[in-house]
């Protein structure tokens, strides 16, 4: 098992932020996960919905990356290990002729955390789809959870936070396979998200009935800069950062939008990225 004292938590998430952790953890199998289940930890998927707002997390994290991967199929389920990435479980369907996944192409992260917080796109998010989940609670007991007793709504689930999603039991959907809907969509996330830069994709959910980028882009706060940390021109839901940037500069931006946006809107923006320190 690989531990690594005070790691980088600029190496862990997508945003790239952040200064050390207590430990960074990666157990290769169900043993060693067994093992460190005491530590209270925090798992990590890809780290493409967290944004780390501290010089010191002082808590263990851990992360499924080097335990095995698989994908199976049955005639109803399609089963998977929770730490496969969303764009390879939608390439593996897609290339299987498996309907209905084709939205997952091209969100950053693992499967268990697309499910632990109802990741979507396109119209669609994942919790509709999931028949059952596997995990592993703080007591070391695998249990299973069935779609009926998840309770979710738009970027958010009641998933325990102290459970480990270990597995994902996905619904075989029934509609018409599509050949060309895996690309028509990517095409389309390529056109408007800023892919391959350091962000953690929308910062904040999209209010009841309106659009956060909308109402950024209506308070004319596209390109605004804090530091190394600005608004994305393609999308103005995205934070990017240039490679320079801090987490203060993260958080001063943040909050300059918040007011900004409730002085002109009368709105209160909350975060859908998970903000820890
Ligand atoms: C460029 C870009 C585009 C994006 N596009 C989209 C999009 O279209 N739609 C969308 O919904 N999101 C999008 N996102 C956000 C993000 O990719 C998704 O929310 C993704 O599902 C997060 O998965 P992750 O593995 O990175 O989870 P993380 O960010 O690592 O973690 C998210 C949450 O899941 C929990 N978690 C992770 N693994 C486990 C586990 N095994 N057991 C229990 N809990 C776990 C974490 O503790 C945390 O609470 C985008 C992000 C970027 C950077």
């Amino acid at each position: 098992m690989i531990v690594k004292k005070r790691y980088p938590l600029k190496k862990i998430t997508t945003i790239g932020l952040g200064g050390h952790c207590k430990e960074f953890i990666c157990p290769e199998d169900e043993t060693e996960l067994m093992q460190i289940i005491n530590k209270d930890p925090l798992l990590i998927g890809n780290g493409s919905n967290i944004c780390f707002i501290t010089e010191f997390y002082d808590r263990s994290i851990v992360s499924l990356k080097r335990m095995k991967k698989y994908i199976h199929l049955d005639k109803k389920y399609i089963s998977c290990s929770s730490n496969i990435s969303c764009t390879k479980l939608a390439r593996y369907l897609h290339d299987n002729k498996q309907p209905g996944y084709e939205f997952l192409y091209g969100i950053p992260g693992t499967i268990a955390g697309a499910v632990s917080m109802n990741a979507g796109a396109f119209e669609r998010e994942i919790m509709p789809y999931v028949h059952s989940l596997d995990l592993l609670d703080e007591n070391g007991t695998i249990y299973t959870l069935k779609n009926n007793e998840i309770s979710y709504s738009y970027r958010t689930s009641n998933i325990n936070e102290k459970s480990i999603i270990i597995s994902v039991n996905l619904v075989k959907q029934t509609t018409n396979f599509d050949m060309n809907l895996l690309n028509l969509l990517n095409q389309k996330r390529k056109i408007s998200q800023p892919i391959n830069q350091l962000s953690c994709g929308c910062i904040f959910k999209n209010p009841s009935g309106d659009y956060a980028a909308r109402l950024i882009d209506s308070a004319q706060l596209k390109g605004s800069r804090a530091g190394g940390i600005y608004i994305s021109h393609k999308h103005s839901n995205y934070f990017i950062n240039d490679g320079s940037g801090t987490y203060r500069d993260f958080l001063v931006l943040l909050r300059r939008v918040k007011e900004v946006i409730a002085s002109k809107f009368s709105i209160k923006l909350d975060e859908e990225v998970i903000l820890l320190k």
